[in-house]
Formats: structure tokens, sequence, C-alpha cells
């Protein structure tokens, strides 16, 4: 265990092993940094695998804390909330404890891209999360501020120049550790801005952390520089909601997690959200004051799909935005302007909000502010999130470059299963592009990087169609029960009745046939056309859009009575019959790209003028750009569809 061979000179900053005369026994197994999004999952996941876990962190009070919007879910990012759950992580649970709204967006479109979310009593989040995590058997929570990393001899059979062996703190204490995740958010040389003042924080409120981004850089991390902001919030008896558009929640409310049928709160005891928009006058308080706004000045890239009321003024000139009032608890007093977020001196947000239809008497609590902070250049870390550089040291969340606390949460859950994996010597735990969001967010920052916040969207994913919020349980469960254990046995048990329910449901649909002519009059509201009247099973009935299991049982009681009484069955049976054909396709096609992934492409390809291949223009353009060497390489290019990864692999296989 003592680093014979190292030397402080070789490190200057991390403190090393073999600094300590006296051998040392590790305390734990897995100690996890920061109990933001991240932290609190990677802890909790880690625990869950078996490891003895240490969660350090600031404040115990602030575990839990959403930093900005009072919100969880949305389009893509309600995916990766479905695969955290499906590998038993605690985001998706709480949520269905502490929600005041819940919506599931983008319900025009097929549920493939349906965006389960909600709108969530920060308090409650808050108090649910503390619950959950100081009740977690093997994990242990203590406050800190860790300052510094202590280092080891390197395994010989893995690469990286070091290893991590325990953390120091700003007291000088330290803790000792087979694996240490570090998830510390937009704390790392975190730098608080209003208007033209600028403060060193890691949020309102929240020290910033120096000495750890000192180590990490002093290490050879390359390290770079992102900012974001929050909105002002506004005291909601000030709001004249009465002349704004009411968006009331789905009834019934659709749940975050596979083990729950329903959430803590009805839908008629739920609260209502608004819709205002910006206008002329803003846009004119924001152009005369952008002397005065030192954060919009900065070249440091902020996040681009969920941009400052500066930057959409400025890149969108003349056009109306809009803005959501969102609760901000049960019983808060506070409304979050979703869509203001800014940092002009507080005064001039005042006058700002005072111009926008609903709000001319709002009264601004708290002014809106924006952080700029270091993150690592995610192409440093391995699919398991563990670094190149330095052995069994993770990062996950907003360190990584990523904006969301789904994205946090994503990553915080594999970094804590593969911590705990690395302790038992146990093989990775990596989810691959073609088996879910999480896969498609970390391939994308491990292979590309980023030098913008990065957000998960469904148009991100090559196989959305299979990538379903309402299959996670199927993709993951089974692998994260039996490959990291980080899964419960109530967990698996019921997706493994759902699977088997699912596989009964559907060859049951399959085997009831009858042509086309009974079925019309069977079920008078389907539009079946009865054309030459040919056989249809029940499960190409069921395809169509107004026919649900609940009236095909009305058709055909016997056998079909059953699978009407569970909620979630009956939806995923609908679900399944509607993307029957085009996933036997797909599947098709992922399992030809997962067999010829390593498939190597010529390197003398013209790919502009390629003939006898059908490639769009972009495409061709990108390949051309990037000169891939693999299929797999290819298929990772932003902008390269699935179909032109198809077209191309068939292509060069049948040159070969
Ligand atoms: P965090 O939730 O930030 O948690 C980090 C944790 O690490 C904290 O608990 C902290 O106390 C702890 N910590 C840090 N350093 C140390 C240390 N040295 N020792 C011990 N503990 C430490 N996301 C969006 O999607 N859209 C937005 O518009 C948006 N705006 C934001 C505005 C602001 C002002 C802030 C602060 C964040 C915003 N976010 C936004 C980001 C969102 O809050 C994060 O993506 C998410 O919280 C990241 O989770 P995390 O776990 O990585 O980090």
């Amino acid at each position: 265990w003592v680093a014979a061979s190292l030397t402080k000179q070789h490190h200057p900053s991390s403190r090393f092993s073999g600094d300590s005369a006296a051998p040392w026994t590790p305390h734990f197994d897995v100690v996890v940094i920061g109990g933001g999004h991240a932290g609190t999952e990677a802890a909790a996941a880690a625990a869950r695998c078996g490891s003895r876990t240490l969660l350090l962190t600031h404040r115990v009070d602030t575990i839990g804390q959403m930093s900005c919007n009072p919100s969880f879910g949305g389009i893509g990012k309600g995916h990766l909330m479905r695969e955290v759950d499906a590998l038993d992580g605690l985001c998706s649970r709480i949520c269905d404890q502490s929600g005041v709204h819940y919506k599931v967006l983008n319900r025009r479109k097929g549920p493939a891209v349906w965006g389960l979310r909600a709108q969530i009593d920060r308090k409650l989040y808050k108090q649910n999360m503390q619950k959950e995590i100081l009740n977690t058997p093997l994990l242990t929570v203590q406050e800190g501020a860790v300052e510094d990393l202590i280092l080891a001899e390197p395994e010989p059979e893995h690469t990286g120049k070091y290893r991590v062996s325990g953390v120091v703190l700003v007291n000088g204490s330290t803790v000792y550790a087979e694996s240490v995740v570090l998830t510390t958010g937009t704390f790392l040389r975190g730098m608080i801005v209003i208007g033209l003042e600028m403060h060193p924080a890691g949020r309102l409120g929240d020290q910033p952390s120096i000495g750890l981004a000192q180590t990490l850089e002093k290490l050879g991390f390359v390290v770079g520089r992102l900012k974001t902001g929050t909105p002002p919030r506004i005291a909601k008896e000030s709001i004249n909601f009465s002349i704004l558009n009411k968006q009331t929640p789905d009834n019934p409310s659709i749940p975050f997690s596979f083990i729950n049928e329903t959430v803590w709160i009805k839908p008629e005891d739920q609260l209502p959200c608004y819709l205002t928009h910006t206008n002329p006058q803003v846009d004119e308080i924001v152009l005369e004051n952008l002397h005065l706004n030192c954060h919009i000045k900065e070249t440091t890239k902020g996040p681009r799909y969920c941009p400052s009321i500066e930057s959409k003024v400025l890149r969108f000139p003349n056009r109306l935005h809009q803005v959501w009032l969102e609760p901000e608890g049960m019983d808060s007093d506070l409304i979050y302007p979703q869509g203001l977020s800014v940092t002009l001196p507080a005064e001039l947000q005042e006058k700002m909000i005072t111009c926008i239809r609903g709000l001319e008497k709002a009264k601004m609590i708290q002014p809106g502010y924006g952080v700029q902070y270091d993150y690592l250049d995610p192409r440093q870390i391995t699919p398991s999130l563990e670094t190149h550089l330095v052995q069994r040291l993770f990062f996950a969340g907003q360190i990584n470059g990523t904006t969301g606390y789904e994205e946090a949460a994503a990553q915080g859950v594999i970094a804590g299963i593969n911590a705990s994996l690395r302790v038992r010597h146990k093989p990775p735990f990596v989810i691959s592009r073609t088996e879910g969001y999480i896969g498609v967010l970390i391939d994308d920052l491990t292979t590309l990087g980023t030098n913008e916040p990065y957000r998960m969207f469904t148009s991100r994913a090559e196989f959305r169609l299979s990538l379903r919020p309402d299959n996670a349980d199927s993709r993951l469960t089974f692998r994260g029960y039996k490959e990291a254990g980080c899964v419960s046995q109530q967990r698996y048990e019921r997706a493994t009745w759902m699977k088997s329910s699912l596989e009964e449901g559907i060859s049951v649909l399959k085997s009831i046939e009858f042509p086309s002519s009974k079925w019309k009059n069977l079920i008078p509201e389907a539009s079946i056309s009865i054309g030459k009247s040919l056989p249809l099973r029940a499960l190409d009935v069921l395809k169509y859009e107004e026919v649900d299991i609940e009236l095909l049982s009305k058709a055909v009681p016997e056998p079909l009575r059953k699978y009407t009484k569970c909620r979630e069955l009956a939806e995923r049976l609908k679900i399944e019959a509607t993307y029957e054909s085009v996933l036997f396709h797909q599947q098709q096609e992922i399992k030809e790209v997962q067999r010829d992934e390593a498939l190597q492409l010529p390197k003398d390809l013209d790919y502009l003028t390629l003939r006898d291949v059908s490639l769009s223009h972009e495409v061709r353009e990108k390949l051309h750009f990037s000169r891939p060497q693999t299929i797999g390489a290819a298929s990772r290019i932003p902008g390269v569809t699935p179909a032109a990864i198809i077209n191309l692999l068939r292509f060069v296989k049948t040159t070969q």
C-alpha cells in the first residue's frame, strides 16, 4: 500500500500514501465528493452494490438542493430518469414523492419521445432525498470540504499515471478509499456574477472549491470554463395570474418510477403553471444595459438550449419569448419564471420583470445570477467514468461539462456502480448507445467532448424507437441486478413479472385473428379498412390510434380482460403493438451495426464523390471532414444518421 517509489516532487499538489510513516488501512471502499444530483446517486449506487461508502459534502442540509429550476424531466431528460430508475437510482422515486404538477410533454408525438416531467416542491425533494440518503445501508454521510487527493502507486495492469487512494479535507484530516468519485458540480473555481459584480461561490450562499481545482490541474487534467445562470424569484402574491394562460397537470399523473403505480398527490390537488411572454420593452432594457452585464460579455460558453434572456434577445431580436411561471412548492410563496435567466444588476432585473404581462406589480425576492466554473474535458474519462490519468478516480455530473439534474444523476449512478465494481475487481458496467440514453450521453462526452454545457435530447439517440421511456426496465434492470448488484430484489421481481406479462400478452394478441370485416363489427369505433377483408391479428388492431386494450377486451373479453387490470401493462402492450414492425427492422439494424462496429473503413474512401451508396450531402461532408476509422466511429459523428450508417456498412461489406 505504501507508494515507496513516488515522491511529493512529482506530484506538486496531491498527497501520497507514502507520506505516512505507518502503513494504513482504507476506511471506505468508495468515497464520493459532493452531495448534489450526481453525488447522491453515486453514493447510493455504490452502497447498493455492497460497498462501504462515504459521502463527503459541504453541508448535509443542501443534499438534494435544486440549484436552479424547480422541475425534473422533460424531453430526453425524462428518458434518463427512467433509466436511472431502472438501475434503482433515487431521483425518479423522490420525484414521485415530491411533485406538485406532473405532465408528459410531446404527447402529440409517439410514445418513444414522450417526455415525463414534473414541477417539484424544492423543500419536499430535499427532505425526501436527505431521508433516503441518511438511511441507506452501508452509506455514511459526513460534512467536509475536500481539498486534495491522496495518490498511490498505480496498478501495473491498468493504464493511468497515478492511483487515487484517499482524500484530504480542508481541515487537514484524511480519509482513505479504494475508489473516489468526484461530483463537484459548478463549484470548481466557481464565480457568481450579477451585473458587474463577481465573487467566488459555487452557487448562491455556497463556498467554491479552489484547492481541488488546483489539484486536478496540477495533476495534468485539461480544464475548461463554462457558465450558466438562473432567473430571479418572484413573490407569488404579487402576480396577476387571472390574465395569463393556465396550464393544468395531466389526469392521471404518470409516475417516473417503475415501482410506483401512482404519485403521492392527486391531480386535482396539484398546482397549475402559467404562461406569459417577453415584449419589446424587455429587449430594450437588455440591449441598453449590456455594458452593465459582465456575464454576457464573457466569451465563456453557456447552455445553448437554456439560454439567458440576454442571449435570446441578442440572437433572436424582436421576438416574444415564452416565460413559464412555475410554482416552487406546495407552501412556497415563490414563483420561478422559467425562460428569464438573467445577470443584469438587480434593480434592472426588477424593472425588466415589471414590463411583462401579469408581472406589472411583481416583487422580486431574489435576483437572478450567473455562475462561471471549471469543468474537465470529458474525453479524459472512460465509458465507466474512470479517469484515464488517475486510476480509481471517477468523475460524474456537471464537472464533465453537462448541465441539468438528470444528466448529473445518470452519470452519478454509473460512476457509483463502477467505483464499486472496481473495488471488487469486477468488469466495468458500461451502457452502449444501443441500450440507453445514458449510453448516448456518456459516449458523446467521452468520445467527442464538449465545449458548451451538454444536455440530453431525443435527437441525440440513433435508436429512439427502441430506447423508450416505457421499456427502460427491460433494457437495464436485469443487467443492473446481475452484473452490478445495484438493483433490489423487489424491483427485479417486478421487472421480471412485467417482462413475462408483456411477452405473454403479445403472443396472445398475435394468436387472435379474425377477418377485418369482423373486427370492424366488433369495434365500430376503429377506422379499420375492410377492402378485401384480410385476416387481422388483435395486435394489428391495437395499432389503430383509437384502439386500446380496454376497447379490444370489450370485443374479445376472453382472454384479453386480464390485460386491462394493470394500467402500465395495458399501456405498454399498446406501445409494443404500435412499434412492432418498425422495431423489428430497427433491431435487425442494431444487431448489424453492433456486429460490425469494429469494421475498418477504407482509408482512401472519397465520401464526397462516392457512388453506389445513398448518403446525403451533409453526411458526406461530415464523413469527409472527420474521416472515421471504423463503422462505430462513423456512427458517433453527430448528424450521421443510423440510415446512413447502415447504407455505408452494407456498401463497405460488398466492396471488401
Ligand atoms: P451540484 O448539484 O452542483 O452539486 C455539487 C455538490 O458538490 C454540492 O453539494 C457541493 O456542496 C459539493 N461540493 C463541491 N465541491 C466540494 C468539495 N470540495 N468538497 C465537498 N463537497 C463539495 N441546469 C440546467 O439544466 N439548466 C439551467 O438553466 C441551470 N442553471 C443553473 C444555474 C445555476 C446558478 C446553477 C448553480 C446551476 C444551474 N444548473 C442548470 C445546473 C444544475 O444545477 C446542475 O446541472 C446540477 O445540479 C449538477 O449536479 P451535480 O451533482 O453535478 O452538481
